[in-house]
């Protein structure tokens, strides 16, 4: 498992998705709801070190308000979880 992969997995884990095999060998990696392992999406590995926490922190408002992420809601729960204030600021922004 390479840093880069390390530095995705642990990332996305807080926000409750799991990083499943790799899609192309190497490559591309399964985005899993961590709840009810529903596919999510697909993450490069081919980020630099720092971009994923970017990127997730840019796209906090979207899992918050269910625009990203699993249709089982588990995202949404743990914005909140992680947030509150914020993740109730989004729901209200995208509703
Ligand atoms: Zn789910």
């Amino acid at each position: 498992m390479s840093e880069i992969v390390e530095e995705i997995r642990t990332a996305y884990a807080p926000i409750g998705i799991a990083l499943d095999a790799p899609v192309t060998y190497g490559t591309y990696y399964r985005l899993r709801c961590a709840r009810c392992g529903t596919m999510v999406g697909n993450v490069g590995d081919k980020l630099l070190p720092g971009m994923i926490q970017t990127l997730l922190e840019e796209q906090f408002d979207l899992y918050a308000a269910g625009l990203l992420g699993c249709a089982c809601g588990h995202q949404a729960e743990r914005a909140r979880a992680l947030n509150p204030a914020r993740a109730e600021a989004a729901r209200t922004r995208f509703a």
